[in-house]
């Protein structure tokens, strides 16, 4: 079992999440459905944030990659092509005695609910059943007719609707080879041991990109998207010394994949190292199987040498609601002020996508400072998402912005008023700079960007 150096902060982050607004069970009030979560007020401002600078690094700021935005019902056919009906399995092995349900090729990492030391197997009264594959797609209906004909699938993974769109984005916006799509989109896998709060969910949120390239030029292009999309990681705040590569031997290779490196977050605990996106040199398989079961062509032609060919593709695929559970661990400290009895707690989130910039504070309800900072944070809230508070004492202002990652608070007190200046306290250096009200944007907008 994977232990790391970094605690296990898990069970606070999911107390915090709550309390503060990040994250709920879904349907709670009904006792909460298994392994989804609802993403509240600051979570979804947070999610949305990081899946905005992945748009913007993809697609936006580039030339060569274009936005997609496929159904994620799509025509059966596609996951006979893709294998998914045939192979996207794991096998589940059940316990007679407790009626728990593992993965057999992750009991290492599961517990036995009845003696918790133990894996399940290892203890006396375990009895598990041989191993039966379990196909993890969700299956519905299309029409008003539940007949075998009708079945449909929720998508469990968001590439299929690019191979299929292949030729459709490639011709509207005439890009040339090497280039790619990417889109972001909502995906669904019927788990068997889905947990660790929104690391494995039964419905989630991938952004992933396909790059169809010359084959034979594959294997740069592959060694070239492992060094971006590492470093979007650690542009996004994630300490490098918690973020690592993790080849796919031989035996752990998906059939369609040529070559495969995860990069992994060290999650702290007994989760330890685990994958956050996977990059995979797809070779031609996916376009292939398509051009077969669907009967169309799904050739790149290159006018200059009036040569047609079916591109290789390699992949980046990554869980946005990972990547934001990785991002809130990496980011929860405990600490001591020095003078104070009691500590804080901090979300240090990279300033980029914490959920609030800053927040606003009236030093007290009196001698106009309720209506200068109110002012201020309304003018603020043009550029920034800003909150404002007036009630509690100082300090327990400060804690609950901590608490939530806002990198900075400003207090409008007794002098503002008369001089129009405001202290700007910064959330992780505690240092306060005192600076006129009116200098407060740009400030910020200094501070913000990256
Ligand atoms: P795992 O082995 O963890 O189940 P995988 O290898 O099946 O993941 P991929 O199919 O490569 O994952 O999916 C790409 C990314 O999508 C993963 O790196 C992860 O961030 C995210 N992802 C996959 N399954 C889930 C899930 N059940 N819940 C949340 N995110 C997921």
């Amino acid at each position: 079992m994977p232990t790391s150096t970094y605690p296990d902060v898990m069970d606070k982050l999911v107390s915090l999440c709550k309390r503060r607004g990040y994250i709920f069970q879904s349907s709670e009030i009904y006792g909460g459905a298994g392994s989804v979560w609802d993403y509240g007020p600051l979570g979804v401002e947070l999610k949305k944030n990081l899946k905005d600078r992945w748009w913007h690094a993809m697609v936006r700021a580039r030339e060569d990659i274009e936005g997609l935005d496929a159904a994620i019902l799509m025509h059966p056919r596609v996951w006979e092509a893709s294998g998914h009906v045939a192979g996207f399995v794991d096998p589940l092995v059940d316990c007679r005695t407790c009626k728990g349900r593992f993965r057999a090729d992750k009991l290492e990492d599961a517990r036995c609910p009845q003696k918790p030391s133990k894996h399940p197997g290892e203890a006396e009264q375990c009895q598990l059943t041989e191993a039966r594959q379990f196909n993890l797609m969700f299956k519905t209906f299309m029409g008003p007719v539940e007949e075998t004909a009708a079945t449909v699938y929720l998508r469990p993974e968001t590439a299929q609707g690019i191979y299929v769109n292949f030729l459709n984005v490639q011709q509207s916006t005439r890009q040339k080879v090497p280039f790619g799509i990417a889109q972001i989109g909502k995906a669904f896998r019927n788990e068997i041991t889905p947990g660790n709060f929104i690391f494995r969910t039964r419905e989630f949120e991938q952004m992933e990109m396909q790059f169809f390239v010359e084959p034979g030029t594959d294997m740069e292009w592959f060694e070239y998207w492992k060094a971006e999309r590492m470093a979007w990681h650690q542009r996004l705040g994630l300490a490098p010394e918690r973020l690592e590569y993790h080849q796919h031997t031989a035996g752990e290779l998906a059939h369609y994949a040529r070559a495969a490196f995860d990069i992994q977050f060290d999650f702290g605990g007994t989760l330890g190292f685990q994958e956050i996106e996977g990059v995979h040199n797809r070779g031609d398989f996916d376009l292939t199987q398509h051009q077969q079961y669907s009967g169309k062509k799904l050739e790149y032609y290159n006018q200059v040498e009036n040569r047609r060919y079916v591109p290789y593709v390699v992949e980046t695929s990554v869980g946005a609601d990972r990547v934001t559970l990785a991002a809130l661990v990496n980011g929860y400290r405990e600490e001591s002020v020095p003078g104070e009895e009691e500590g804080r707690v901090v979300l240090g989130l990279h300033p980029s996508i914490a959920p609030v910039k800053a927040a606003v504070f009236a030093l007290t309800k009196k001698e106009g400072m309720p209506e200068m900072a109110r002012k201020l944070a309304t003018e603020l809230r043009a550029d920034f998402p800003v909150d404002y508070d007036e009630t509690g004492s100082i300090g327990k202002r400060y804690r609950r912005q901590d608490e939530v990652g806002t990198p900075f608070c400003i207090t409008v007190d007794g002098d503002s008023v008369a001089d129009g200046t405001v202290t700007v306290r910064d959330r992780d250096t505690l240092k306060q700079d005192r600076i006129a009200a009116t200098a407060v944007r740009a400030y910020l907008a200094d501070r913000l960007n990256g």
